[in-house]
């Protein structure tokens, strides 16, 4: 495996739930997770999907071409898992399922 990255994203958003101000390296990051909670939730079945989130890393300084594959951890549903199947940067996020990024498609976890 990769780099992990495990993620609250309630830590970067401010009492009104929207993305608070933050260094520009930390705002590219929540960028990306935030369009993957997006599109991780446009759905609502538990199988992985494949997003339109071009990975960000650079292996060896080249672009990976790899597209963000999301799901629901069937174990600890508050976690968002996702991952890169050519490079394998991988992460889990929480917080998520209470934010505005949530489309819905998942139910929040009862
Ligand atoms: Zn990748």
């Amino acid at each position: 495996m990769g780099n992990t990255w495990v993620t609250n994203i309630q830590h970067f958003l401010n009492e009104s739930g929207e993305l608070g101000d933050l260094p520009k390296p930390a705002l590219n990051l929540v960028n990306h997770i935030i369009s993957i909670i997006e599109e991780a939730t446009l759905g609502n079945e538990n199988e992985p999907r494949e997003t339109s989130i071009q990975c960000r890393r650079r292996p060896g300084r080249k672009k990976c071409t790899g597209k963000i594959i999301t799901y629901i951890n069937e174990r600890n549903p508050t976690q968002l898992i996702w991952f890169c199947p050519d490079c394998d940067d991988n992460g889990a996020i929480t917080g998520w399922e209470s934010t505005i990024y949530n489309n819905a498609g998942y139910r929040e976890s009862n």
